[in-house]
Formats: C-alpha cells, sequence, structure tokens
C-alpha cells in the first residue's frame, strides 16, 4: 500500500440530500472514482436487499443510489457491470429485484443483475476457516459495495461488513450462525476486499435489518475502509466500535482503522442538510415528546432517535435541537452545535448517537 493509498484509506466522504442519484454521482466526482478504474473492467455493485422491501421501510439499499453510481461508471467508459446479492434465507433474491426497483434499473441501463443463490461456490480459507463464496463476487475486477448503515438484532450494527454476507450460498449462511457469526463475517471479510463502499445511510432501520423502523437521515457516505466507515456508522447510531463483535475482529485481523482524530471527515454540502420530517420517521413521532425541536437537520435528529431507544427511559427535560437554538441562551439541555447557548450540550455537527449516550446517562 502506498503513501497515496494510505491517506485514501483515512478519508470519509459524506453528502447529505434527498436526490439520491445526484448526490452519489457528486460523491463519486468528488473522490475521482475514475482515477481508479480502466473501461476493461468488470465492476460488481453489491446493494442490500436481504428482503424484499421498498427502500423507504429501512432494510434495503435505494435504487437510486446504485442509479447514481451506474451513471458515474458508464460515463468513466464501464461497460461490464453487474449487480449481484443473494437475500436472506427464506426470501426471494428476484422478488427483492423486482420489488426493491433492481430489475427496472437493469433493464435501463443494460447491466446484469446475479442472484448468488444460484452461484456457483469457491471453497476459501481465510484466517483459518473454510468458507464457501460465491463464484461471481471472486470474479469481478472492482467490487463496490453499498450498504445500509442500521440496526441489527444480533450483531447490533449492520453496514460494511456483515454487508458481503450476501456474497455467500445459503448454505453457508446457516453455517455461519453456528460459527458464531462474527469470526466468519470478519474471515469473509478478509477474501472478498471491496474497493469501494458507499453506504446507504437514508433511512436505515432503528434495531432490525429486516426493517419496518426507518429513521430518517438523509445522508450517504463513500470510503475504502470497511473499518473505519463500520466504526464511524457504530458511533452514529450508538455503540462504541468495540461493542460490535464482528467489526473489532475485522480490525485485529488487520482490514482497517477504527474512526480517530487521523480520519478526514470530508462534507459536501454541510450548509445545505434536509431538515427532519417528523412524520417520515415512525419512531421519531413516538419519541418527539422528548424533544424540543427547530429547524433540526434529518441527520441530527436520528441520532437523538437512536440514543433516546438505547435508554431504556429518559426522564429528562425535553432536549433542545435545531438550528431555531443558534446563538440562543437556554436553560437544559441541547444536542448538536446548534445548541451550544443550552446550559449543557453535546457536541457535533451533527453530533453522534454515542455521545449523546454518554451525557444522557451521566444527567
Ligand atoms: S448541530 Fe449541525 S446537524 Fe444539528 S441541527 Fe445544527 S446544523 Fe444541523
Amino acid at each position: 500500500m502506498g503513501k497515496k493509498d494510505v491517506c485514501k484509506m483515512s478519508i470519509i466522504y459524506i453528502n447529505y440530500g434527498t436526490k439520491l442519484q445526484e448526490i452519489t454521482y457528486e460523491i463519486m466526482k468528488e473522490a475521482n472514482i475514475k482515477a481508479g478504474l480502466n473501461s476493461d473492467m468488470t465492476i460488481g455493485i453489491k446493494p442490500n436487499l436481504v428482503v424484499s422491501r421498498p427502500a423507504k421501510e429501512g432494510a434495503t439499499s435505494h435504487p437510486e443510489i446504485v442509479e447514481g453510481i451506474i451513471q458515474y461508471l458508464q460515463e468513466a467508459g464501464i461497460k461490464n457491470i453487474i449487480i449481484l446479492e443473494g437475500s436472506w434465507i427464506g426470501d426471494s433474491t428476484q422478488k427483492a429485484f423486482e420489488n426493491c426497483g433492481y430489475s427496472a434499473l437493469a433493464k435501463k441501463y443494460k447491466v446484469k443483475l446475479v442472484d448468488t443463490k444460484h452461484d456457483n461456490a469457491i471453497r476459501k480459507e481465510s484466517k483459518g476457516i473454510q468458507l464457501n463464496v460465491c463464484e461471481s463476487a471472486l470474479a469481478v475486477d472492482y467490487l463496490i459495495n453499498v450498504p445500509v448503515l442500521k440496526g441489527h438484532c444480533q450483531t447490533g450494527l449492520t453496514c460494511c461488513l456483515k454487508n458481503l454476507k450476501g456474497c455467500i450460498p445459503d448454505s453457508e449462511k446457516r453455517r455461519f450462525h453456528t460459527l458464531g457469526l462474527h469470526t466468519p463475517i470478519a474471515a469473509l471479510n478478509a477474501i472478498l476486499r471491496p474497493s469501494l463502499h458507499i453506504v446507504d445511510s437514508i433511512c436505515g432501520d432503528l434495531s432490525f435489518e429486516e426493517g419496518g423502523n426507518p429513521v430518517v437521515a438523509n445522508r450517504i457516505m463513500l470510503g475504502f475502509d470497511p473499518v473505519l466507515l463500520d466504526s464511524y456508522g457504530a458511533q452514529l447510531i450508538g455503540y462504541d466500535p468495540d461493542e460490535i463483535v464482528h467489526l473489532r475482529i475485522a480490525k485485529e485481523y488487520g482490514l482497517g482503522n477504527y474512526i480517530s482524530d487521523e480520519t478526514n471527515i470530508i462534507e459536501l454540502n454541510s450548509q445545505n442538510r434536509p431538515l427532519v420530517n417528523i412524520k417520515a420517521n415512525p419512531i421519531g413521532s413516538l419519541l418527539s415528546k422528548y424533544i424540543e425541536e427547530d429547524s433540526a437537520c434529518s441527520a441530527c435528529y436520528a441520532s437523538l432517535i437512536y440514543a433516546l431507544d438505547k435508554l431504556d427511559r429518559y426522564k429528562g427535560d425535553r432536549i433542545k435541537i435545531g438550528q431555531g437554538f443558534k446563538g440562543k441562551k437556554i436553560k437544559g439541555l441541547g444536542v448538536g452545535q446548534c445548541t451550544s447557548g443550552c446550559e449543557q450540550y453535546v457536541k457535533g455537527c451533527p453530533p453522534k448517537a454515542s455521545d449523546i449516550i454518554k451525557i444522557l446517562e451521566n444527567l
């Protein structure tokens, strides 16, 4: 790994917005992704289509993000693009392709859909574990991982690392659970090393992989180190990175670094983040009785929702959040830089749920 790569590995690009195709194209342009491509490459795009539910429900990757990726790649002269995924056991990938908008996308851009459930499996050895991996994922020259940042009932978080589970056959998915899930996820990531990760943090679910409780943040992130992105994602949704076992193991395996002061976060449009629409957040509406909101960015509000959900019952005064509090001297607790005039406030713009939890626990 050269000096340039070391630099690249420590960057997280972030873009906010509701025009998903546009913000994806923009973020790839900003990161100058085409510099690492050549037109002979076969590029694989791996979204999260774990279930056959539309992206707005919080489980699956938005097709508009994948559309922005395809548009960027085709303009860069890439002709061979495949979208590969295998839904979880018991769900049909074909149904997910259809219901989540991927069949239409494939037709529009003439790209191939590969259902990894029907793929050949290749035996690989990683970190002392034998794993069966889908041939299509191994065969591409450049793999783009497009996970959803969301909660998970077993692993706490699912994002870049866990998303690769769609690149193994169903029989292997079952075996992963018998192997304890965390270690094989990390070992799989030592085999399949995606060249690029574009994280869908538009409306990932609060706590379940299968969606149903979306928390709208209107954010996408781009990076090259899955450990870095997942550790940042963990903090955004209220965890210490070490609490996510497969993430800790991936770091121990040397697959990347946690977020730190060395991380370079590049935000493309921090002045133009979409504001929260509380009604679009079912759980946000439920928790709004604890919150005094005035023009809060959706990403800021999302962090507060993740934090409040993790504290069993919050009993304090209503928490201030939003740009409407900027420059005001106010009693009580605020969340985010805009509330720096509060008696106490959580730093960050947007703040991380893990930082909000630390303050709320000590009130
Ligand atoms: S602190 Fe930042 S993210 Fe939060 S409402 Fe203010 S400007 Fe938006």
